[in-house]
């Protein structure tokens, strides 16, 4: 029965029977933790492999002596592979270090301090610099952001994608709003996948902004929990047609692909863009790590290697969030009070408990041993106006801990939403 429905004295007694079995938690001395997308130790033993690759002898790739300086554009070989995934020409990528996170934050401050290719000043002697930001999201989109002065404006998530009216008309009347965050596939923490529809209008809509950008963050473009790919728009060929062809800045990375702290991240751009990268970067570094990059591109082959290899991502990270929905439902399914995301893809859920109770809730989860990221923390500011969603990160812990974990998480959230009703 609803929540909503229960008599008083009903909700009286649900509370107090909650409260207990709460309670018996705290002798359990549980220790969980769902807070951080992180791939799990099996997850990186897929990679093994790759620790003793390229190999002794291996270090030639077309002419390039990959163990010398240069090549600021990384491995064509494995270049490629990416290209193909994200369905652009090989040209359009470019290969770098091993994170992509690196990579957004070189274009910002490469913008604040020089300005892009169509930018009339750099981005700091600006009056005003304002940046869209689809919610909830990621918090270290809003990190990077934040600390570079830049004003974040919230936008609504909605099915498929953020609410484009709204970005439409802030993108058309306020030249101060220089770009905007987007995870197009499987976006962190919703699951949302951006509609045909969505994609066509963030590349067609006009911007008062004549270097607007748009960060297209595609982390999780091969990363189903189906047997299924999902379609990855060309952006920049939409956008090209409609007159803006520097829009979009799409990056990606085999983070969770590999190895999360040792992978390959990717730029894909329009060439004025990459050339505008490439001139900054070239003054920074030599050359990326083209080492790791022949690794990576003699572990995967060719594009299906990598789509393989991310099948048997899914069979470890599948389970996880099927056991997750399973004991979201069992403890919160009854009462109509919480909503949960079941993505196809990615890495998280987003939980969404009634208006209010979201802090509690990941307050009483760990007093008793389950820790979960702070509420708020997908808004920008770490502030979520309805204190309403909790990101659940279900891939790190142990198939167990994970049912053990989300079965908390559910018995927390209901007490809350108990406790919030008899006020
Ligand atoms: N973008 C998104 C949307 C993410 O969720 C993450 C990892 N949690 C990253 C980027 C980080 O990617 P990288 O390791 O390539 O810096």
């Amino acid at each position: 029965m609803a929540l909503s429905d229960l008599s008083a004295d009903e909700l009286t007694r649900l509370e107090s029977e909650l409260s207990s079995e709460y309670d018996s938690l705290a002798d359990r001395g549980l220790s969980l933790d769902l807070t951080r997308g992180k791939p799990s130790p099996e997850q990186l033993d897929l990679s093994e492999r790759l620790l003793a690759l390229p190999g002794e002898g291996d270090h030639t790739a077309g002419k390039t002596d990959v163990r010398n300086y240069g090549g600021g554009a990384g491995l064509p070989e494995l270049r490629g592979i990416i290209a193909e995934l994200l369905g652009v020409d090989a040209g359009r990528v470019i290969a770098q270090d091993n994170a992509s996170l690196s990579i957004m934050y070189d274009l910002l401050t490469f913008s604040m301090l020089f300005g892009t290719p169509d930018s009339e000043r750099p981005w700091k002697d600006e009056p005003k610099l304002r940046w869209l930001c689809p919610v909830p999201g990621y918090d270290r989109h809003f990190g990077i952001t934040e600390a570079l002065g830049i004003e974040m404006i919230p936008v609504a998530m909605g099915e498929g994608g953020p609410d484009m009216d709204e970005v439409e008309h802030l993108v058309a009347t306020d030249p101060s709003i220089k770009g905007m965050w987007c995870v197009p596939i499987y976006s962190n923490p919703t699951g949302t996948v951006y509609s045909d529809h969505t994609v066509s209008r963030l590349a067609r809509m006009a911007a008062a902004a004549p270097d607007f950008r748009v960060i297209w963050d595609n982390a999780y473009v091969v990363h189903t929990l189906t047997e299924d790919f999902p379609k990855v728009p060309d952006v920049d060929s939409l956008a090209a047609e409609a007159g803006h062809p520097n829009r979009f800045l799409q990056v990606c990375s085999t983070s969770k692909i590999t190895f999360a702290g040792a992978g390959v991240s990717f730029l894909s751009a329009s060439e004025a863009n990459l050339d505008w990268y490439l001139g900054h970067t070239g003054i920074r570094s030599i050359g990326p790590n083209k080492v790791n990059q022949l690794a990576h591109a003699r572990f995967f082959g060719d594009a299906d290697g990598v789509r393989d290899h991310m099948q048997k991502h899914r069979e470890i990270v599948a389970p996880k969030f099927e056991a997750a929905a399973a004991a979201l439902g069992r403890r919160l399914g009854g009462y109509d009070v919480a909503t949960w995301t079941s993505p196809e893809g990615g890495y998280f859920i987003d939980l969404e408990v009634p208006d209010g109770t979201a802090t509690e809730t990941v307050r009483l989860a760990k007093a008793v041993g389950v820790a979960l990221t702070p509420a708020g923390s997908a808004y920008p500011y770490g502030q979520d106006p309805d204190d309403r969603h909790i990101r659940l990160a279900p891939t790190l812990p142990p198939l167990a801990e994970v049912e053990e974990a989300m079965d908390v998480v559910g018995l927390c959230a209901l007490l809350a939403a108990c406790r919030d009703a008899r006020k």
